[in-house]
């Protein structure tokens, strides 16, 4: 008899970032042309001076196993980090993982589960609701308004949460929309937790890729008494161009980074021994390879923006943060193009690939229909190419 599987796997489906972009690279590698806007992965090389540390590390034999919270030496550069910010922290709140991505896991396993409601405004990140499934509590999703720029209401978080909810979930800059709550928007959201028994949980991973007037803002300095029940989330992969080396990491109150040490010793042990050196040069050698990316990403931002408000019934409210076009596409439903029936963002985006060759994120993944996600961290060239095919593909029927 065939084995079966645990209940636990009706809980999650594939990331939909990870699923369109392996599908991209398929019809790629069968010589089709496709225009990838799939993956928020910025498409830099890592910076020199992280690669020659990583090096440094290996041939100094720093190839083994760390202590299951990662390296003293990350742990501290992080620790000063963040009591640089304005929240005093100890290298002990301080837990590295293989990517922020396992970092919410860890932190959802930590502190949620049956019974437990987590709050997340939509559009989400694609992995928010089902980590949160998968860690046995209830995704709450409450939707905001484009013509609100997506932001999250006081009121409408005040009314969202019960003596069940356990965390919020908030990420600012925002993977889809690039929306970036001002400092008195986050404090006003702040006082709605204080209020209740409420944590949150702020990945902030965009932190650093913030356009025009828009500040990064660390929640848990906000108000006193926050950073004892938020837990922040950020990691190297997308400020330094580091996807692949997976390492992300959690600041949290002493006992929920402990237990988080804890699991990661039992699931994964560390972190990648050189990857840890490889972020330590990250955070504290030389930046100026993140003002050149980051200048790259301003540019193309302008050019895309442009673009689309040249585009046939396409709308975006403008993104503040992050390397994302969350384009509202609706008006295209009930309509053919290219050949193919379009009735929502899903069918939209396996049209726009199948008749334009143009790969988007459909906005169903991220909890909000009606729209696709365009990621720019990809190269001129293929932003040029992709969003003129994507023209095309819209005008054709
Ligand atoms: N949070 C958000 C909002 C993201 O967009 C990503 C992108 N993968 C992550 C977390 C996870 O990043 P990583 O695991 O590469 O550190
Ligand atoms: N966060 C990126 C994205 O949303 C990378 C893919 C993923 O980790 O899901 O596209």
């Amino acid at each position: 008899m065939a084995l079966g599987l645990a209940s636990r796997s009706k809980l999650i489906a594939p990331s939909a970032t990870m699923a369109m972009a392996a599908e991209a690279r398929r019809l790629k590698s069968e010589g089709v042309t496709v225009h990838d806007f799939s993956l928020g992965e910025p498409d830099f090389d890592t910076p020199a001076n992280i690669q020659e540390a990583a090096i440094k590390a290996m041939r100094a034999g720093l190839t083994h196993y760390t202590a299951a919270a990662g390296i003293p030496e990350l742990r501290k550069a992080l620790a000063d980090h963040y009591t640089r910010l304005g929240s005093p922290t100890l290298p002990a709140q301080v837990i590295v993982s293989n990517g922020a991505k396992q970092s919410i896991h860890n932190a959802l396993m930590a502190v949620c589960g049956p019974g437990d409601e987590v709050v997340i405004p939509a559009p989400f990140w694609v992995s928010y609701a089902d980590l949160v499934r998968l860690a046995g509590a209830e995704p709450i999703v409450v939707p905001t308004e484009e013509s609100e720029g997506f932001k999250l209401a006081p009121d409408r978080l005040a009314a969202a949460i019960n003596s069940r909810t356990k965390l919020v979930m908030l990420n600012s800059p925002s993977n889809p929309t690039g929306l970036v709550y001002t400092r008195g928007e986050l404090e006003s959201l702040a006082d709605v937790v204080l209020k209740t028994d409420a944590g949150v949980l702020s990945d902030e991973i965009y932190e650093q890729l913030t356009y025009e007037d828009a500040e990064p803002t660390c929640f848990a300095t906000l108000r006193p008494g926050l950073a004892e029940r938020t837990i922040t989330i950020s990691g190297v992969s997308k400020t330094y161009a580091m996807t692949g080396w997976r390492i992300g990491w959690a600041i949290a109150a002493k006992e929920v980074a402990a237990f988080m040490g804890d699991l990661q010793s039992q699931e994964t042990a560390n972190a990648c021994s050189i990857s840890q050196w490889a972020a330590v040069e990250a955070i504290q050698g030389d930046q100026s390879s993140v003002s050149a990316m980051r200048r790259e990403f301003i540019e193309r931002r302008r050019f895309v923006l442009d673009r689309i408000a040249a585009l046939p019934g396409v709308a975006c409210v403008p993104p503040r943060g992050a390397f994302y076009a969350f384009m509202n596409v609706s008006a295209h439903f009930g309509r053919k193009i290219g050949g193919f029936e379009v009735v929502d963002s899903t069918s939209f985006c396996k049209a726009a690939l199948a008749g334009g060759g143009v790969a988007l994120v459909p906005g169903a993944a991220f909890g909000a229909e009606g729209y696709a996600r365009l990621s720019f961290a990809t190269g001129m060239e293929t932003i040029r190419s992709g969003l003129e095919a994507f023209d095309r593909f819209l005008r054709s029927s």
